[in-house]
């Protein structure tokens, strides 16, 4: 089969999260399996400033409102794969200082510059006469790919054969927008309805992917699960409750290359779960590099966007209770300012306990992950979240919410830790745990090296993504609603 990636984002070419890394990723193991794979994203201005090796393909027009817009395609490779890339370059569109907005919010065009996109994506099939059989959609910026299938596209030869997985990385942004884009967008008027693209009076393009598209997926069962309930599901609750039994859940890998304590340059020491000593001096070096004492207790990690999904303010309000423990925190992270400040306020009150970096470093990332002990993840909804996993890999313990792919990747009491609260109590009920556990090294040392054995590498999802690739082109499309 040819697989082709549809997205916004695809590592390495541009990212601005989760999203490019998935895309980048599991084009490699996909391939692996014996299958084509193609991807094909937007050509920004920073894709085209980067001069990746990539050639013209083909050229042709699309019909905008009244505008008609000059689209040319080009070709190149996702590094270190045989995977073709595919870039849809329209100046006026893509050739911009950012990806989706600058500092003053979202390009008021958005719905026209990704609708475009979703179109370019299908043309450029037709145009290159590339053998397609599952295009799979990633986001809102591509979910209208499944509705032009379906509706405009339906009875063509080439394109009306196409089965299409839809893949949720994060239900909160969803792509909505005023009315007046159905023209721009080449939307028939007769899909604004509440069944289909209208959105309480606005377009919204997620909404239409999840109705439209054969198979739906997102980064964890237990998110899949959740998006279908009123708490997490974004206002799409229904629409995906309705679609129940063709919504799933496959875990995110990392890059287990990049993620690795036995080859990581940025750390004090490389170690294995056969040998730890290096973990040691990744702890100390962690404890000089915050400015903290020695002590006989265990360092917390955490490793964050400062954003309330994060749960991060339950953080601040627990730091009194936390200190009672005599364990130490080392917070990297940046965000709501609040939060910043929150944190700074509880390092300067208790110096010898909390130390905190406000920032994005990859780095410190690293030496966190590496140095400390356990890591501490209170998030009130996580689609999948990484840094656990990565955790585990270092022989870290993670401390998290039961949610999303946190509930999906943490094993209580065996592989990490898991609280079922996001709350003070929850937060610190969790940290009690672990600190009771660490008091005991022969069962925490087990738990290392259960953690430290966990296979998050990419083939393990790519065999899942396969798997339903491989239903998908067997079965009767999804008709139409
Ligand atoms: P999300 O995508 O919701 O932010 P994830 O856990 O899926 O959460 O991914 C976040 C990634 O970004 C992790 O790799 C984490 O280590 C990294 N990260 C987050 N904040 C920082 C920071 N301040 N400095 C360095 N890396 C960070």
């Amino acid at each position: 089969m040819l697989i082709l990636h549809a997205s916004s984002e695809i590592a390495p070419f541009a990212k601005t999260g989760g999203l490019g890394d998935v895309v980048g990723g599991i084009a490699r193991p996909i391939a692996k399996l014996g299958h084509q794979v193609a991807a094909i994203m937007p050509l920004y201005r920073k894709v085209r400033e980067a001069h990746w090796p990539i050639k013209p393909a083909c050229e042709f027009d699309l019909k905008c409102g009244e505008t008609v817009r000059k689209v040319r395609i080009w070709q190149g490779e996702i590094p270190g794969s045989a995977s073709a890339a595919y870039f849809v370059e329209q100046g006026d569109l893509f050739d911009r200082e950012a990806m989706y907005g600058g500092g003053t919010g979202d390009y008021p065009d958005n719905a026209e510059r990704f609708s475009l996109f979703s179109r370019a994506a299908l043309q450029a099939i037709v145009a290159l006469k590339l053998p397609v059989d599952v295009i799979h959609a990633h986001d809102w910026q591509a979910a209208l790919i499944p509705v032009y299938l379906k509706t405009v596209h339906a009875k063509d030869a080439v394109l009306g054969r196409i089965r299409t997985l839809f893949t949720i990385h994060n239900l909160a942004y969803q792509g909505v927008f005023p009315s007046h884009f159905m023209h721009v967008a080449a939307l028939d008027w007769s899909l604004f309805n509440w069944k289909q693209l209208e959105f309480w009076g606005s377009i919204n393009f997620m909404k239409g992917g999840l109705v439209y598209a054969d198979r739906i997926t997102t980064v964890s069962p237990t998110y899949a699960r959740e998006i279908q309930s009123q708490e997490l599901g974004c206002g799409l609750e229904g629409v995906l409750h309705d679609r129940g039994s063709d919504v799933f859940g496959i875990l995110n890998g990392v890059d287990t290359e990049e993620w690795n304590p036995a080859k990581d340059k940025l750390i004090a020491a490389k170690f294995t779960a056969a040998d730890l000593k290096g973990k040691a001096a990744c702890r100390t070096a962690l404890r000089r590099r915050f400015a903290l004492p020695d002590s006989p207790a265990p360092v917390f990690g955490v490793v964050t966007r400062l954003v309330a999904q994060k749960g991060i303010d339950l953080l601040v309000e627990a730091m009194g209770e936390l200190i009672g423990t005599e364990a130490q925190f080392t917070i990297l992270g940046s965000g709501d300012d609040s939060l910043q400040r929150g944190l700074v306020a509880a390092a300067q009150r208790w110096p010898r306990q909390v130390a905190v970096r406000i920032g994005f470093d990859d780095r410190l990332a690293h030496e966190i992950t590496a140095g400390a002990d356990a890591l501490l993840m209170p998030s009130r909804w996580e689609p999948c979240g990484l840094s656990q996993m990565y955790a585990q890999l270092y022989g870290t313990l993670p401390v998290v919410r039961r949610t999303g792919g946190l509930a999906d990747s943490v094993t209580d009491g065996k592989t990490g830790f898991v609280f079922d609260q996001a709350s003070i109590e929850g937060l610190v009920g969790g940290v009690r745990k672990a600190i009771g556990a660490w008091r005991d090294p022969a069962a925490w040392g087990a738990m290392v090296q259960s953690a430290m054995k966990l296979d998050w590498s990419w083939d393990r999802s790519a065999k899942e993504y396969v798997a339903l690739y491989e239903k998908l082109a067997l079965a009767a499309p999804q008709p139409a609603p």
